[in-house]
């Protein structure tokens, strides 16, 4: 028995080792001859375990190991770029970076609920929200126009409305705090309950800017820019406003606002009478209220100008119009004058 396993041992071998004169080669887990690197593929080298013979595989090359820099941060009107250089070859390329629209970053930092007080005057309940308004420009911005979108922790929309921040300049690379805006609650909008019910930490807060506006009159939204009307016959400045308060001794019943005007009379005759509409828009160019304005009482001599003043409305204070009209700074405001008919001193009209 014994040697019938034996012989059959020595069969299988040199079966193995002679079998059609070739031998079966069972390669070893090779080894690498030749590291690859992020250029060139490597090499591995396999030798058989039976007959010595080695064969050579290649080895994939390495990925590039880049580093990826900077090389011109973006600004708001150009776009930046970044380079990635591979640190063991050199092989490098760019990307773009986006230009910024950062330009004003607004974060709310808290909302306060003020309930019902007929007492101070409050005839509904408020919700008033704190700003932080940050500047990330170079240039000082008068103004800030967008829309805040209030979102509840599921990233639902409650209410989006719009919010703009005027009144106080913010200077360059800096931010302002902004505590006295907020919206009075209809409480017949689920909206607003639910934003005044629901807590400050549950909210979530976006705000979208459409446009600002600089101190030094430029803006990002260059539609809003108003174009002046230079060959006009007359034209009208604005050139101040004062704030009327009550004052029932003095027979005021109601604020008003009043302007300073100084009108220009661009024709060779003397002018009687100017008669026209008014339009008072806010910073961003957008209308508040549009009114019948006339000029007369004095003569606005040819070539010449005269001075009128005095001259305003009575702020109704259920209007919300109104009520911007007489908080906003005159600073804040832009006008525009529309001339219908003038009367000259000759008795022509036009
Ligand atoms: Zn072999
Ligand atoms: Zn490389």
């Amino acid at each position: 028995m014994k040697k019938v396993i034996i012989w059959s041992v020595v069969a299988l071998l040199s079966f193995t080792l002679t079998g059609c004169g070739k031998c079966k080669h069972e390669y070893d887990d090779g080894v690498i001859t030749r590291e690859s690197t992020c250029t060139e593929e490597g090499e591995k080298t396999f030798t058989c375990s039976l007959c010595g013979e080695i064969k050579n595989e290649s080895v994939v090359k390495k990925d590039h190991v880049y580093k990826e820099e900077v090389a011109k941060e973006p600004t708001f009107d150009e776009e930046g770029e970044k380079t990635f250089t591979c640190e063991n070859c050199g092989d490098s390329y760019a990307e773009p970076i986006p230009v910024r629209d950062d330009e004003v970053v607004v974060t709310v930092t808290n909302k306060s609920n003020l309930p019902k007080d007929i007492n101070a005057g409050r005839f509904s309940d408020r919700i008033e929200v704190t700003f932080d308004v940050m500047n990330n420009s170079d240039k000082v911005i008068k103004g800030v126009q967008g829309n805040l979108s209030v979102c509840d922790l599921f990233d639902e929309e409650i209410l989006k409305i719009s919010c703009d921040f005027t009144g106080n300049s913010i200077p360059a690379g800096n931010s302002i705090t902004v505590n006295d805006l907020g919206i009075d609650v209809n409480e017949f909008m689920d909206s607003h309950i639910k934003f005044y019910n629901t807590d400050f930490s549950d909210l979530k807060f976006e705000y979208e800017v459409t446009n600002i506006v600089y101190d030094d009159g430029s803006s990002t939204n260059e539609e809003s820019s108003t174009e002046s009307i230079d060959s006009a016959k007359v034209t009208v400045n604005v050139t101040g406003k004062q704030n009327v308060e009550i004052n029932y001794n003095a027979g005021i019943y109601s604020p008003r606002a009043e302007f300073s005007f100084e009108v220009y009379n661009n024709t060779s005759k003397d002018i009687k009478g100017v008669q026209g509409v008014l339009t008072i828009k806010d910073l961003f160019g957008v209308d508040i209220m549009s009114s019948n304005l006339d000029f007369t009482g004095q003569t606005i001599g040819a070539n010449g100008s005269a001075v009128f003043s005095g001259l305003g409305i009575d702020i109704n204070q259920f209007m919300d119009n109104h009520v911007k009209v007489y908080n906003t700074d005159f600073s804040d405001l832009q006008f525009e004058y529309k001339v219908n008919a003038i009367v000259y001193s000759d008795g022509t009209t036009e």
